[in-house]
């Protein structure tokens, strides 16, 4: 038996309550148990305090993120925009220059179409490699540009002598059978002795009598780009000179399959003549 004095805060009641000691332990196992509980649930709840702390900080993140990342989608669509110009961009730069540049292969561009639901480094990766393939058709266009620009400073811009033309390039009647032949060049209306000048700068490739042109002369300008005068009274330079742009090369005549004194005139693209007038800027 276990006596248990209870005594009221007032002190007006004082009693004895007498416990079997069965129940006086079992009252004191609860009493433990409680403790232990009491304790649990405070590391618990700690644990839950610091978890709390944990969320707010990841959210606080999240919604800075989402702050960054909207306006972050909406230039990453500006410039997705903007490079699709590029496409039609290319073609108009492409176009003067002949179209498809040598030696590569196509100039189209990877499709910049996002996949469906596509994540926003989907959408990176996709301009990233957009990104890359302009960089690859930049270097052709420069290449390109370069050799145009060979081109267009090897072109003879001017005529060997001022003077009308007596007959065009292209097809004609021949003046010695009458049958249609080809005239790769143009006849210059110049009287004997004439001088002639280089049409543009280069290397004497030929001086000296050719069949058919007579005494005549072949520069070559670079590029694939020559240039020939024909039926030439005397010739005044010599092969492997170099010549300047308006340097006097000979004196026109007769020589050669000629009806009558005047200068036959080639321009020459990688040994196929044009005509000369296509290319003519001065004179
Ligand atoms: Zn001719």
């Amino acid at each position: 038996m276990l006596n248990v004095l209870v005594v009221r805060g007032d002190g007006r009641f004082i009693r004895w309550i007498s416990l079997p000691r069965g129940v006086a332990k079992l009252l004191l196992v609860v009493a433990v148990i409680g403790s232990i509980a009491n304790v649990a649930a405070l590391v618990h709840y700690a644990s839950l305090y610091r978890h709390h702390a944990t969320l707010v900080a990841t959210n606080g993140i999240l919604e800075e993120n989402a702050r960054v990342l909207a306006p972050l989608r909406r230039r990453l669509a500006e410039v997705r925009e903007e490079m699709g110009t590029w496409d039609s961009l290319h073609a108009a730069v492409l176009k003067p220059l002949g179209g498809q540049p040598r030696g590569a292969a196509g100039v189209g561009g990877p499709a910049l179409a996002i996949p469906k639901g596509g994540k926003t480094l989907d959408e990176i990766d996709v301009l990233l490699a957009h990104v890359r393939e302009e960089s690859r058709r930049l270097r052709t266009l420069g290449q390109m540009a370069r050799e145009a620009g060979g081109v267009l400073a090897a072109l003879p811009q001017r005529l060997p002598l001022r003077s009308g033309i007596n007959s065009g390039y292209g097809p004609r009647l021949s003046p010695w059978t009458g049958r249609p032949e080809f005239h790769a060049g143009i006849d210059l209306a110049a009287g004997p002795g004439t001088p002639v000048q280089a049409t543009q700068g280069g290397v004497v490739r030929f001086a000296g009598t050719a069949v058919g042109y007579g005494e005549s002369v072949v520069i070559d300008h670079g590029a694939g780009i020559e240039s020939r005068y024909g039926h030439l009274q005397k010739v005044a330079v010599s092969r492997g000179q170099r010549v300047e742009r308006g340097q006097l090369i000979g004196l026109s005549g007769n020589t050669g399959r000629s009806t009558a004194p005047h200068l036959h005139y080639e321009v020459l693209v990688d040994g196929r003549p044009i005509d000369p007038r296509r290319v003519t800027r001065e004179n």
